[in-house]
């Protein structure tokens, strides 16, 4: 059984997450950037293979949105904190 620690709410099964996506996408400014760009922004996305920073959402708890450093390949949770926290542990 896959453990989430949620910042707020403390360690709870997966099932009470939904995955939202990667962590490290930054949305850029709709005024000054291209259609390419807003198009990478919107769909494009990096799959790696190894240590990743994700967003969750705590579905089933507090609602709130978790940062998640998780191995993409063993599945291990490194490490948890709020969106815009830091994580200890393995770099993503
Ligand atoms: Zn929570």
């Amino acid at each position: 059984m896959l453990l989430i620690n949620c910042p707020w709410c403390g360690e709870r099964t997966q099932s009470e997450f939904a995955y939202v996506g990667d962590a490290n996408v930054v949305r850029p400014d709709p005024d000054t950037v291209s259609d390419q760009e807003w198009i990478n922004y919107i769909y494009i996305r990096s799959n790696p293979k190894g240590v990743h920073d994700e967003l969750w959402q705590h579905i089933a708890g507090c609602r709130c949105f978790v940062k998640v450093r998780r191995d993409t390949v063993s599945h291990e949770i490194i490490g948890t904190a709020a969106p815009a926290g830091k994580i200890d542990g393995r770099e993503a």
